[in-house]
């Protein structure tokens, strides 16, 4: 069992991002009106990827990974070398194989594949766009998370950037840690988010983000958020629309199931629209309110245990 509150808050954003992303892989591709008709209720077995129930795929894959590079005691290259050994090697796959990898993260694994001295191999162009960095950046909640401003929107630019290199990505992802860092703090999700809302335009303004950058975050911050109709709410694969989803998901429950269920049955990016809001949903409800039969069939279940003890203890938080 964890040993400190930071390590059981670790476990249950690991467990909870990765039972997210299980319960979406049946139904990745599949459109909002397939799930309108046949709502997930539970864990469902093959599907779109032929899988086994409990199947988690890149998302959680890629945030092992990470946390892996942590408990290693972390360096951006480590990040970037476990990122391709994922994607060669098979490291943290659920069963041995990768049967599901976005475009952008293909070109940039490749490109690392390609030349040993790349780290920061993610495209900078706008169509870079996706969400293969937040999907994969929560371990960063638990590190250095006491830097100053300037370092620690570096670090997680720089993490995205060894698949994803806009500056949109690094943004979308340092308002996600955020988040998760207002909810470590003991605060609920609105006031988590109302706190985002307050503080994100100042530090974006610090950040020197451009005006035109920091714009296109302008109804996320808007603190409406949760107000937004559901139809005008994106489930694809854009970075910008999976964050949009995911807070907008959590900030609708209050319970860990019906939170990811909501963001699985938005439809299309089913399994990284559930990573990324379940790890916001198991860091705040925790691991005891993960329902015991979805946690009973995730696929390396004591791995990802054991790597939570070992990222507490690597990256300096217990
Ligand atoms: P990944 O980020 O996981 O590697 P992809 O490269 O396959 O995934 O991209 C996921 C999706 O993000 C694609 O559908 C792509 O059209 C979309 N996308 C990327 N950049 C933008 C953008 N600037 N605006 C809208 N959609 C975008
Ligand atoms: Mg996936």
């Amino acid at each position: 069992m964890p040993t400190s509150s930071l390590e059981s808050q670790l476990r249950a954003a690991l467990l909870g991002l990765a039972v997210g992303d299980a319960l979406g892989v049946p139904v990745e591709f599949q459109s909002r009106a397939a799930r309108r008709l046949d709502p997930v209720v539970t864990m469902r077995e093959y599907g779109t990827h032929h899988q086994p129930a409990g199947t988690w795929s890149d998302d959680a894959s890629l945030t092992f990974c990470l946390a892996q590079a942590l408990a290693d005691g972390f360096t951006l290259g480590k990040a970037a070398e476990y990122s391709r050994r994922w994607y060669y090697e098979q490291l943290w796959t659920p069963h041995g194989v990768v049967f599901d990898i976005g475009i952008t993260t293909r070109e940039a694994l490749s490109r690392l594949q390609a030349d040993d001295d790349l780290v920061l191999a993610g495209g900078t162009d706008e169509y870079s766009n996706g969400n293969g960095a937040l999907m994969r950046i929560l371990p960063l909640a638990f590190y250095q998370v006491d830097a100053p401003l300037k370092e620690r929107f570096q670090l997680i630019h720089d993490v995205s950037a060894i698949t994803h290199g806009h500056i949109r990505s690094a943004v979308a992802c340092f308002l996600y840690l955020e988040m998760a860092r207002h909810l470590r703090a003991g605060l609920a999700p609105a006031a988590a988010y109302a706190e985002l809302c307050r503080q994100a335009p100042t530090q974006l303004y610090e950040l020197q983000i451009s005006a035109a950058e920091a714009d296109k975050f302008e109804r996320l911050l808007s603190g409406r958020l949760p107000d937004v109709a559901a139809t005008a709410i994106d489930s694809g694969g854009y970075v910008m629309h999976t964050l949009e989803a995911a807070l907008w998901c959590l900030l609708r429950h209050e319970t860990y199931a019906e939170t990811v269920l909501d963001a699985v049955n938005l439809g299309d990016d089913t399994d990284t629209t559930g990573a990324v809001t379940g790890g916001l949903a198991g860091l705040y409800y925790g691991e005891a309110a993960i329902p015991p039969e979805w946690l009973a069939v995730l696929a390396r279940r004591a791995d990802i245990e054991a790597l939570a003890s070992a990222t507490a203890i690597g990256a300096g938080v217990s």
